[in-house]
């Protein structure tokens, strides 16, 4: 059955192949941005809808959801996807630049989104909220003692919103995708991506459909008698 779904951080890396994935699979998929230029360009490869909202801030995220549900009518299925890194060595971190940007833009933006969404669903007892999480949440990472620590609260979150949500028809998973290939990656010193990609069972990077495709099965009809879980998408890298 066709569905509305909202994909964060949607115009590019695994968000894009996510919000493809769903278009595809019949969905009626619109995704958030920051930047305007990005959403708009993103919109006229694919025809998918973009909104203009940061989810690190309760106030944008609430204004932009009321817009996509008269434009475009109430969310079944949000994707938690838009993240960030601030990498350094903890001791060298500061509040302002390290730890209270990736706190905001990938922990508290889950607060905000399911917050102002999730009690729709509930009301109309159906719903599908899919967090992505990473693998860097489930084990340590040298260098990602801020990142770590959203991803893990991520997973915690999503436990309870689970349990909460699940008599209402509303699912909540998480996603732990290992090395894709995206910007963000791309990002990295290339010996150290080199480094991990010749840890991974499996033999290669992972790509943003590899994750695109778990997001799409956990989104669908089948999934309903999953609720609370973490799976992870990584090729073999990390079995915790
Ligand atoms: P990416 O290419 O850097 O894309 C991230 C997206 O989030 C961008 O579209 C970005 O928009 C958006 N975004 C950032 N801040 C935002 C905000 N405040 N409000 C709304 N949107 C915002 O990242 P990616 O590699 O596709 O990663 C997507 C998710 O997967 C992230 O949560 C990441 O932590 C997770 N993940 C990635 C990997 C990997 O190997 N790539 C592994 C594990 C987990 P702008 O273009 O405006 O910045």
């Amino acid at each position: 059955m066709a569905r509305v779904a909202l994909v964060t951080g949607g115009t590019r890396g695994i968000g894009a192949a996510i919000a493809k994935r769903f278009k595809e699979d019949g969905h009626t998929v619109v995704v958030c941005d920051v930047v305007q230029d990005q959403i708009d360009k993103f919109s006229a490869e694919t025809g998918i809808a973009g909104y203009s909202i940061d989810v690190s801030d309760y106030n944008s995220v609430k204004a932009g959801v009321e817009k996509i549900e008269q434009e475009v009518g109430p969310i079944d299925i949000l994707v938690n996807n838009a993240g960030i890194t601030r990498d350094g060595r903890m001791v060298k971190m500061t509040r302002e630049k390290n730890w209270d940007p990736v706190i905001a833009v990938n922990l508290t933006s889950a607060f905000n989104t399911c917050n102002i969404i999730a009690g729709g669903m509930a009301d109309r007892k159906w719903g599908r909220i899919i967090q992505i999480s990473s693998m860097n949440g489930q084990r340590a990472q040298f260098g990602q003692s801020n990142y770590s620590a959203t991803k893990a609260g991520i997973i915690g979150f999503n436990r309870s919103i689970a349990a909460e949500l699940a008599r209402n028809g509303v699912t909540c998973n998480v996603i732990c995708p290992g090395f894709i290939l995206t910007e963000m990656t791309a990002a990295m010193p290339k010996e150290i991506l080199d480094g991990e990609v010749k840890k991974i069972p499996c033999g290669r990077i992972g790509e943003p459909e590899d994750i695109a495709k778990a997001a799409s099965f956990l989104a669908s009809e089948d999934a309903a008698w999953i609720t609370g879980e973490t799976i992870s998408v990584n090729g073999g890298q990390h079995m915790p």
